[in-house]
């Protein structure tokens, strides 16, 4: 077990140096909502012992080198939206909020090419390459309030990524801050590069234990001109997701998005947004995006894909060629985490990815367990991508059972997607919430050489510790 020091007042009086007065918060109060991100529970919150907020990158190598000096962690935090305690301060120390470095520094048309800092939003990055015509293709559903440098820092998933795939697939260049306080930049503009390492992709999705991403290279691609969507209800889950395979082989088209919803997540969004979802009593919908640049072709592809629907038993087609249309299919999609909420305060959301051909199975096994232990667990996610968000919730069970239930139920999930050839995180990574899991599930050398290049770049074991592995 590693041992740091305690954030002095000379500590804290260097850090106003640094980043002046107003960057540095102590005040319990202020410091409150550093102490956890959107995990739910408890047991994953920790109060930091100061929140410090560098505008530039000079200014996060001197809080390094400072840290390191004093043996105090860091712990860097984007928005605080994650879903793994990943930038929850577990040993105390500095939280290092990259929120005021919030600048697109530039937008290259001719290269494809925007430069940000890390502290930007998501949607913000979406909406200035829409203003060019162009297209940013990382789409979590937490793009409104999520910053880029948590994107990069989980490699983010989300909505787009069967046919875009994920946050690193567009990031081709990080500057980047090591724990010693050195900066270094990786990667850039070019588009092949293969000298050396590929450490710009050791970094993305490296959960801000490697070093502190200071700027990103995001390549951009040309806007699809059209764009539809297909809701389609099923009577029951397994007939909704044994379409997703079919839609995947006989579509004869890379969708954009498949995603799903269970009947506990339509009926959650629904009250949620108050507002009613067609076929709100279906057993589950599944909507997939489709898109392209000739019109016809869009509509070719969303009749054939529609028909495979109705084949596989699809209770209706609804199709959503309208941007206001396609907003109301969003927002449901994209607001279950928030409704589930309100279903139950606490919850335990996972993020269990498995081969889409196993979806079905995993399912199956999800609500065995969910049947086994007398609880609620509702799925929804990208099916597409064989990413399943099973949620189990609280209810009113007392702490106690609530702490044992919960960690028998991952127990069960996570040995059954490991089964299934699966991994315990598609997208929202270990952080400090699924650390003790990994270490059981995952092979010992590869824990090994986590820990190699963990010591490698952090020998003295500052920055966010606690997380992925001890
Ligand atoms: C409603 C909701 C929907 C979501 N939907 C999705 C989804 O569709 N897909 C998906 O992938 N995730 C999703 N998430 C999870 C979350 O939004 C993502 O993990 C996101 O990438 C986190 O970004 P953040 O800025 O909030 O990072 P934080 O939560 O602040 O931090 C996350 C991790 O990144 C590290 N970090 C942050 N900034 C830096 C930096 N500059 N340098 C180094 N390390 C850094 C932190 O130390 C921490 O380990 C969702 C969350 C919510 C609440």
């Amino acid at each position: 077990m590693t041992s740091y020091c305690p954030v002095t007042d000379g500590i804290i009086e260097r850090l106003g140096q640094i980043v002046g007065p107003s960057g540095v918060l102590c005040d319990r109060e202020k410091m409150a909502p550093y102490a956890h991100d959107e995990v739910s529970e408890e047991a994953y919150t920790r109060m930091p012992d100061v929140v410090v907020k560098p505008e530039n990158a000079e200014q996060v190598c001197q809080i390094l080198r400072l840290a390191n000096e004093e043996r105090v962690p860091v712990t860097p935090r984007g928005a605080g939206t994650g879903l793994s305690a990943g930038c929850v301060p577990v040993y105390g120390g500095i939280v290092l909020s990259l929120d005021r470095m919030n600048r697109i520094l530039e937008i290259d048309r001719e290269n494809l090419f925007m430069v940000v800092e890390p502290g930007v939003t998501t949607g913000e990055i979406q909406r200035r390459a829409r203003e060019e015509g162009l297209l940013y293709a990382g789409d979590p559903c937490s793009a409104e309030s999520s910053h880029i440098g948590g994107n990069v820092a989980e490699n983010a998933g989300g909505n787009k990524a069967v046919k875009y795939g994920t946050t690193s697939r567009y990031v081709y260049g990080l500057e980047v801050v090591l724990p010693s306080g050195e900066m270094t930049t990786l990667g850039g503009k070019c588009v092949k590069d293969v000298t050396g390492y590929d450490l710009v992709h050791l970094i993305v999705g490296s959960e801000g234990t490697l070093g502190v991403v200071t700027k990103i290279w995001l390549k951009l691609v040309p806007m699809p001109r059209f764009t539809v969507d297909l809701l389609a209800p099923f009577a029951d889950m397994q007939t909704a997701i044994e379409v997703v395979p079919r839609i995947m082989v006989d579509g004869g088209v890379v969708p954009t998005s498949i995603e799903f919803m269970d009947s506990q997540s339509i009926k959650a969004a629904e009250d949620y947004l108050n507002a009613s979802l067609p076929h709100s009593d279906a057993g589950a919908y599944v909507i997939v995006e489709l898109e392209g640049n000739g019109e016809a072709e869009v509509a070719a592809d969303y009749e054939r894909i529609g028909k495979l629907c109705q084949e596989h038993g699809a209770l209706e087609v609804y199709v959503a060629d309208n941007l206001s249309t396609q907003e109301r299919i969003w927002k449901a999609r994209k607001c279950i985490a928030e409704a589930l909420r309100v279903v139950s305060p606490v919850y335990c959301m996972e993020d269990i990815t498995v081969p889409i051909s196993e979806i079905p199975a995993m399912l199956d096994e999800i609500a065995e367990t969910a049947r086994r232990f007398n609880v609620s667990i509702p799925c929804f996610g990208h099916a597409g991508d064989g990413n399943i968000h099973a949620t189990l919730l609280r209810g009113p069970m007392d702490d106690r059972t609530w702490s044992e239930t919960r960690d028998h139920v991952l127990e069960e999930m996570y040995s059954a997607t490991y089964k299934h050839g699966g991994n315990m995180s598609g997208e929202h990574g270990i952080g400090a919430k699924r650390a003790k899991h990994l270490a059981r599930l995952m092979d010992p050398v590869q824990i090994g050489m986590i820990k190699a290049i963990k010591t490698a770049f952090d020998p003295s074991l500052i920055l966010n510790p606690g997380k992925i592995v001890e």
